[in-house]
């Protein structure tokens, strides 16, 4: 725990390399909501690098949040596509729907209804009310709790949802009172610029006179991680329904999987197309009916592979990574023709 002498301190120097270093991104140095609720939503789960090109487009499709409230979804998907977690853009766009048509037009500066809009959670809420209204909520994303669990050497594990508490505690602290918003850029900065997981640059460190990991030389040794269990594996087998000629139709197209869900019709026989027109497979252990399971299927996370085998039946072993579900693999399929 810091003194609170050593806090103004350590405020102190952070603002001002920030000032001095921070990356001059298109969000930046603005106290408009809607640009900043635009960057942040496109920066949970992605890179800044990556979301750069996105945000240009978005905010030239999109110039303001009347023109996002007004347009197709479909037209927002379209711009959104290749960022991923399609669910973002859905959320943006009925809560964009939302501040029209409950606060004319207007983000609400009130923590409480903004933190009820679509897809706003605790981070997306402390952050814009930070940086777009300069209001006292710390932000405690992953840089954040990498630099404080560093800075005051926490021991709590940085991906335990249980501790969030106390990485947010810790943050609410430190938090520049006068100065919220851009205090909470810095820190995000700092950790994505000096205090990287992998060899950071305590050298260049702003605050390093004030990091208890670097002075007990544990630096390496922060923050604590849970081990991730490894994830479990499905052995799936998919359907082939063939066409009379010339040849294979696949559920899927070969090589990439189809978002959704596969039915798994868990007994033995053919296999055969379900009303949805997806294919059910069969459970390749036989046995008696059991009824159907269904897997989600991720297609950037699922890959097919047809192959034939001597008697030129089609096998279709799946891959499929979807977090928990590590690896899958195809016997010999029946058929239907
Ligand atoms: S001194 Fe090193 S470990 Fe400590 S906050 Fe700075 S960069 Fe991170």
């Amino acid at each position: 725990m810091l003194s609170e002498k050593e806090t103004r301190h350590l405020r102190r120097r952070l603002v001002a390399w920030y000032r001095a270093h921070h990356r001059p991104l298109p969000w930046r140095n603005t106290t408009n909501p809607y640009p900043v609720w635009i960057s942040e939503v496109m920066l949970q789960q992605t890179t800044v690098n990556t979301v750069l090109p996105y945000f240009r487009r978005f905010m030239e499709r999109f110039p303001d949040l009347q023109n996002l409230a007004r347009a197709d979804l479909q037209d927002v998907l379209m711009i959104w596509e290749g960022l991923g977690y399609y669910a973002r853009a859905r959320n943006l766009h009925r809560a964009a729907r939302t501040v029209r048509d409950k606060y004319g037009g207007v983000v609400p500066a009130d923590v409480t209804a903004f933190r009820n809009l679509p897809g706003v959670g605790d981070y997306i809420a402390a952050a814009v009310m930070s940086i777009a209204f300069d209001q006292p909520y710390a932000v405690a994303d992953g840089n954040v709790k990498r630099v404080i669990a560093r800075l005051l050497l926490i021991e709590a594990p940085v991906n335990r949802p249980v501790d969030h508490k106390i990485f947010k505690a810790a943050a609410a602290r430190l938090l520049d009172m006068s100065q919220p918003g851009t205090f909470n850029q810095a820190m995000m900065e700092l950790g994505a610029l000096i205090c990287t997981p992998r060899r950071p640059a305590c050298s260049d460190c702003p605050v390093k006179v004030h990091c208890r990991a670097e002075h007990d030389g544990k630096v390496g040794e922060f923050p604590k991680r849970l081990q991730k269990s490894p994830p479990p594996e499905h052995h799936v087998a998919v359907g082939v329904v063939f066409k009379k000629r010339p040849g294979p139709d696949y559920a899927t197209p070969p090589g990439r999987a189809a978002g959704g869900a596969v039915g798994i019709s868990r007994r033995t026989g053919q296999g055969r197309r379900n009303a949805s027109g997806r294919v059910r497979e069969r459970n390749p252990g036989g046995g008696e009916p059991e009824g159907q399971n269904r897997l989600p299927i991720d297609p950037h996370q699922a890959r097919l592979h047809p192959l034939q085998d001597r008697d030129g039946r089609l096998q279709l072993p799946i891959r499929i990574r979807q977090g928990v579900a590590k690896r899958t693999h195809g016997p010999s399929l029946g058929e239907a023709r």
